[in-house]
């Protein structure tokens, strides 16, 4: 990745300055709260995506999911910005209401995830922690303060950045997900990196890493590589709870925030 030759700003998440690690989850984020379980699930569901109430598999759905929001793009003649935005806000919709997995039963809120619609760069990570399911927003928890100022060290906020996670209910005791929890949330991440765009992707930790980039990837191992995909460039790091535990991540991480933000620079040059 070649660099504009800027120099970025010390890291700012030195040892022991971060806040204290919450219930555990390594993953957080979130966005506006709309409680498990609303009851206009059967509204929203059959007027919006009658899919999704239906037991057909992954990828079919999530093919008319993006048909559905590609319909609805032409058919009103909405472009650019406030398209986005509405799509992303119908998908939010359906998803607030969703029980295609166990998981809506025991979570408090439905995270779907927050941003710049128009972003160039996600970041994914791996599902709502105890915080991000009380305010129903994604890394708002010890971990998530801890994203902020790594954001922060190379010059970037969540205003320019779009923020969610593989699955967008917490799992029971921030275990791990599933694969058919992970499966069955998949075309909802799958229709917001169709819907945002985004030329770069950080996937935040292992599961985040695996599930875009390759499943069987180790994240010791290919973190700090970029890897491209269909036009989007990956790269995998550290989950900012990793960092909580584990101090001397911290570098590692911030070598690989440096590249992404030179990625970032790079395109906007
Ligand atoms: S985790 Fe995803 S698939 Fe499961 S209920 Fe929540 S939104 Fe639906």
């Amino acid at each position: 990745m070649p660099s504009n030759g800027r120099q970025l700003a010390l890291p700012i998440w030195n040892e022991g300055e971060g806040p204290a690690a919450d219930s555990g989850n390594p993953s957080h984020n979130g966005d506006d709260s709309a409680e498990c379980g609303n009851d206009e699930s059967g509204l929203i569901q059959g007027v919006l995506w009658p899919e999704l109430a239906e037991n057909v598999v992954v990828r079919e759905e999530e093919q008319i999911m993006e048909h559905r929001l590609e319909t609805e793009t032409e058919t009103e003649g909405r472009a650019g910005e406030s398209g986005n935005e509405q799509d992303l806000e119908a998908l939010k919709a359906a998803c607030h209401v969703c029980d295609r997995c166990v998981l809506q039963a025991t979570c408090t809120h439905v995270v779907f995830g927050e941003g710049n619609p128009e972003a160039k760069i996600m970041f994914v990570g791996e599902g709502p922690g105890r915080e991000e399911d009380k305010q129903g927003r994604p890394f708002v928890g010890a971990a998530g303060q801890l994203l902020d100022k790594i954001l922060a060290s190379v010059g970037l906020t969540r205003d320019e950045v779009y923020i969610t996670n593989v699955v967008k209910c917490r799992p029971p005791k921030n275990r791990m997900p599933n694969p058919d929890e992970i499966a069955a949330c998949s075309p909802y991440l799958d229709t917001q990196i169709k819907r945002i765009d985004p030329s770069i992707i950080v996937c935040l930790g292992a599961l985040a890493t695996r599930t875009l980039i390759d499943k069987n990837a180790k994240i010791t191992r290919i973190r700090g590589e970029w890897h491209e995909k269909d036009g989007i460039l990956y790269m995998p790091t550290f989950h900012p709870a990793a960092l909580l535990r584990d101090p001397s991540k911290k570098r590692p991480v911030w070598e690989d925030m440096k590249k992404v933000k030179e990625a970032f620079q790079n395109l906007q040059a």
